[in-house]
């Protein structure tokens, strides 16, 4: 086990922006590094498993879990409750692995307030065009459900300017690297460097 406890990671964006493929390929190349699995009071969508994409509650339960104060963040994010709880993220970082939070400006604020070293970022889609195309499933939507869909996202993306880092997402392999650099950067601060080599540094230094 490492000696290092894992730092945090907020990553926020707007649906289109492609988060989720970033957040899983970054992942697939990293054993030590994990996204937290929030709670939701939504809807699985096809495909999405109770467990792996959300825990999927109900609003009561989801209720009851903000009672018994089990939530490190939690927000209404448009019709739906999210949050991530404690247990979610406090083992990971423990073990020295980097965990990435899937949240929202919201959540983001809260998680600055409780952990200042948190590092956050945000990626954005590389025009407005390209974003209404990713926010149009396979051209099957009305134009109304599309113009509600890029209000949400503009919504979001309003709040860019609370974060540490900005990715445009244009090209995937670019920006899949520019967020690698960030995260491993992170881990070469002289603190925490100095933490997994204080033998090296003792050794060094001593007479
Ligand atoms: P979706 O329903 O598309 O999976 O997510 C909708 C929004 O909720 C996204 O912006 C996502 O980042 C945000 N979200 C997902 N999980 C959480 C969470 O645990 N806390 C907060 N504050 N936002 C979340």
């Amino acid at each position: 086990m490492s000696s290092q406890r894992g730092n945090l990671f907020i990553l926020s964006a707007p649906s289109g922006a492609g988060k989720s493929s970033l957040i899983t390929a970054l992942l697939k190349r990293h054993a030590d590094m994990k996204v937290s699995v929030s709670h939701t009071t939504r809807q699985p969508r096809p495909g999405e498993e109770n467990a792996v994409h959300y825990h999927f509650v109900s609003v009561d339960e989801f209720k009851r879990l903000i009672d018994k104060n089990d939530f490190f963040e939690w927000a209404q994010v448009f019709e739906n409750y999210y949050g991530t709880s404690k247990q979610a993220i406090e083992q990971q970082l423990a073990a020295g692995i980097d965990v990435f939070l899937d949240i929202d400006w919201q959540g983001a604020r809260q998680v600055r307030d409780l952990t200042p070293d948190v590092q956050t970022i945000f990626i954005v889609p590389p025009s407005k065009s390209e974003l209404e195309s990713r926010l149009n499933n396979r051209g099957q939507d009305s134009a109304e459900v599309i113009a509600a869909r890029m209000a949400k996202a503009q919504a979001e993306m309003s709040h860019y300017d609370e974060y540490d880092y900005m990715i445009i997402n244009d090209d995937f392999d670019t920006a899949l690297s520019q967020l690698e650099t960030i995260v491993l950067s992170q881990r070469l601060k002289q603190t925490n460097q100095a933490l997994v080599h204080h033998t090296l540094l003792a050794n060094l230094l001593q007479d």
